[in-house]
């Protein structure tokens, strides 16, 4: 299943960021998730939810994802938002964002 890898390397990525960094907890993930990368991110979370569920460092954690709009550009000079026409020229646009699932922060308790 798509949406349980995608919500494994998740959890994999923030554990990893975990242990480098000497955490107690992980309270936090923040992800985001390109319109056009095909996932749904209810699901996710939901599986997320389910992975993290038996791991005390990740107990508490909360996932959570950010739409992200496409952006295309074309080889006529357009760039914007269209995915499917070029608005200038008529050409399919090349998709330079919103296809991405990153993680761009994760929140860690560290003990004293
Ligand atoms: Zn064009």
């Amino acid at each position: 299943m798509h949406e349980y890898s995608i919500a494994y390397d998740l959890y994999a990525t923030a554990k990893k960021a975990a242990l480098d960094h000497h955490a107690t907890q992980v309270k936090k993930i923040s992800v985001d998730v390109g319109k056009m990368a095909m996932v749904n991110p209810e699901q996710v979370i939901f599986l997320f939810d389910m992975i993290k569920e038996d791991d005390p460092l990740l107990k508490t954690a909360v996932l959570n994802c950010a739409d992200v709009e496409p952006e295309t550009k074309c080889h006529c000079g357009y760039a914007g938002n269209e995915i499917y026409v070029c608005p200038l020229c008529g050409a399919l646009p090349e998709v330079v964002r919103g296809r991405e699932i990153v993680v761009t922060n994760v929140e860690i308790e560290v003990a004293d």
